[in-house]
This record gives structure tokens, sequence and C-alpha cells, in this order.
């Protein structure tokens, strides 16, 4: 049975496997599927696979690949799954699911059947929730350097944050603005020791510590953080011309009634297997010690394998 979608493409309803979201944790499934023989659709919200990755200037830590821009490597991986027959939906967004003999996967448009889920459908960026944050989103407050950098060629921009994202997203706007201004609440950060290095060595770049953004307004064209230092225990204020926050993430778990951590992050087992029978979850929504693209790959890979054994044995 075949329906029409507003965007005129034809999907048909009834899948081995749908993998919910298009990221290199759900590209690797999907591979691993398809070369199993496994029919297998990839249900993406955006028009562009990738996830988080394919908005990342450079990436130096997948093996084998010593750097490449985070779109190229998700267009390759793209071009690989459909080589070996995985359908990929895209811009088309999963509203619900409700788990089953066969599972049901509704999006907007349509209403599909699996016999495995697997949800990959990685994080969001983590809000700072103070006063003027979502009134100024892109209007000076951005949370993708790669895409927001050119708009403040030569100007001053704040960077909220300590951790990776916040060193690399940071390493990646030096090479536009005049001054980079990284705020961060403690005096030690989590990002990677080399990536630390880096941004230090940079001229154009000043760290302000044991800061914490309190507010943020417009005046004109600028942007004014209150900033609460901890140490000093007193308010400054900080005019820049733009705002990037990079400050953690948010699994995208809220549409799956499966086990998950206090902050939200799918449990799975050893096979990336969820609490449900026949759900999987691969990738930066799933509980693990580490979020890179190499282990979202690897848990793509141990799925699609397994959702291949689970149809075979069943
Ligand atoms: P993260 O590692 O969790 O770091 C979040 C940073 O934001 C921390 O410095 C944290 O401060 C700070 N923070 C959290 N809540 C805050 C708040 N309300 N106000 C102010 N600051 C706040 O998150 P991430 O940097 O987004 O990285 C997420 C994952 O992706 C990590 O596993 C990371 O390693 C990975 N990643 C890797 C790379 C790479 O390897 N090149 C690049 C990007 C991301 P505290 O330290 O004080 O908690």
């Amino acid at each position: 049975m075949e329906f029409v979608l507003s965007k005129k493409e034809t999907v048909e309803t009834n899948w081995d496997v749908i993998i919910i979201g298009g990221g290199p944790g759900g590209l690797s499934a999907a591979l691993y599927a398809a070369r199993g023989g496994l029919k297998t659709l990839v249900i993406e919200k955006n028009f562009n696979v990738g996830g988080n990755i394919a908005l990342t200037s450079l990436v130096e830590d997948y093996l084998g690949i010593p750097s490449i821009n985070g779109e190229e490597l998700t267009q390759q991986m793209r071009k690989h799954v459909e080589q070996f027959g995985v359908k990929i939906l895209t811009g088309e967004e999963v509203v619900s699911t409700t788990f089953g003999s066969p599972h049901i996967v509704k999006t907007r448009n349509q209403t599909f059947n699996a016999k495995i889920l697997i949800i990959a459908t990685g994080t969001n960026p983590r809000k700072l929730n103070v006063e003027g944050e979502n009134e100024y989103i892109g209007k000076g407050i951005s949370y993708c350097a790669v895409c927001d950098a050119p708009f403040f060629k030569d100007k001053t921009v704040a960077v909220i944050g300590g951790g990776n994202s916040a060193f690399d997203e940071s390493l990646y706007l030096t090479k536009f603005v005049k001054k980079l201004i990284l705020i961060h609440r403690r005096e030690e950060f989590r990002a990677d020791k080399i990536l630390q290095d880096r941004l230090m060595k940079k001229e154009n770049v000043e760290f302000l510590l044991n800061k914490v953004v309190q507010k943020i307004e417009k005046e004109n064209d600028e942007m004014v953080l209150t900033l609460f230092d901890k140490k000093k225990q007193s308010t400054t204020q900080l005019r820049v011309n733009g705002i990037f926050i990079y400050i953690g993430l948010i699994p995208n778990s809220h549409l799956f009634n499966v086990d998950k951590d206090d902050r939200g992050y799918i449990i799975t087992n050893e096979y990336m297997e969820t609490n449900v029978k026949n759900v999987f979850a691969v990738g930066d929504v799933r509980k693990s010690p580490l979020k890179q693209v190499i282990t979202a790959v690897s848990d793509g890979a141990i799925a699609g394998h397994t959702a291949e054994e689970k149809i075979r044995y069943e």
C-alpha cells in the first residue's frame, strides 16, 4: 500500500526497520540493517541528514578521516547507505509512536508499520533559561556557529559554556570575529585539553570565568549581558554584537515511552535494546559515557546487526 505525501514523495507503509533520526547513529544502523537484507526506512525531520554533526565545522576525531567538514561527512554517509537500498525520508517529523507488533509510527503526513524501531533522535542544545534568551533567538542569540558566524564578521561575540562544544565552536568563530569573549561559570573547563590549548593561543579570545549569565537584553544593535561574578558577588554588564550558547544538550526522548535516566537519556543494554521489545536506541539520545560520531556509529552498527538477527530468528 502506498501513500502520496504532501511533498509528492511516495513511500511504502510496511517496513522491517524504521529508524527515527538521520544522524550518524541512525545512518549506521540503517547501513547494517539494509546490508542484512532488511527493508529499512530512515525518517529525518530536517531536510538534511546528519543531525548536530552536520552543523559542526570540523570533525577531527573520526578514525581514518583526520579532518573533514561535518556536513561533507554526513553527505558521504547518506550516499553510502542509499547505495545499499536504504530509503531516507527527510523533512518529515515523527509525531507519535505506538509500540507493538508491529510498531506504529505516525508522522504529520503518514502512518507507517515496522517490526523493529530504532530511536536515533539525538539531542538539542540546552538553554540558559534566563530573561531575554527566548526573545532574542535568531536576533543576536545563536546555538550554531557554523550557521551564523558570517553574520558576526569583524564583530565582538560572547560564547557561553566550558565544554567541548563551546571550545570547538569558538575556534570556528575566531576565524570570523574581531573579538570573542568566552564566559564560563567556573574556573575549570570540561573541554578536552587539546581544544583548550588551541583556543588559549588565539589572540582575539578573552576568558571571563566564574561568571553566571543572569539576563540578556538588546539595546540598538548590541546585546547586553548581565553577569554575576561568583567570587566578587557582584554584577557587571557586557556589551557584544552576538551571543553563542553552548551549555550542553537535552536528549530528544520525550516521544518515547521507554526507560530513561533522570536526565532523559534512554537506557539500553549492550545490544542497544530498550526495555520495550524490538525497540532500540542509538547515538546521543542513549545513556552512554561518550557522545561522539564514532560512538554513535558503533551503537548503530550493533543495533542494525541485532535487528537483522531478531528478524531472522523470530
Ligand atoms: P558539556 O560537555 O555537558 O558541557 C557543558 C558546559 O556548559 C559545561 O562547561 C557546563 O559547566 C556549562 N553549563 C551547563 N549548564 C550551564 C548553565 N546553566 N549556565 C552556564 N553554563 C552551563 O556539553 P557540550 O560541550 O555541549 O558537549 C556535549 C557532548 O558532546 C560532550 O560529551 C562532548 O564531549 C561532545 N562533543 C565533543 C566534541 C569533540 O570531541 N570535538 C565537540 C562537541 C561536543 P560546568 O562545567 O560548570 O558544568
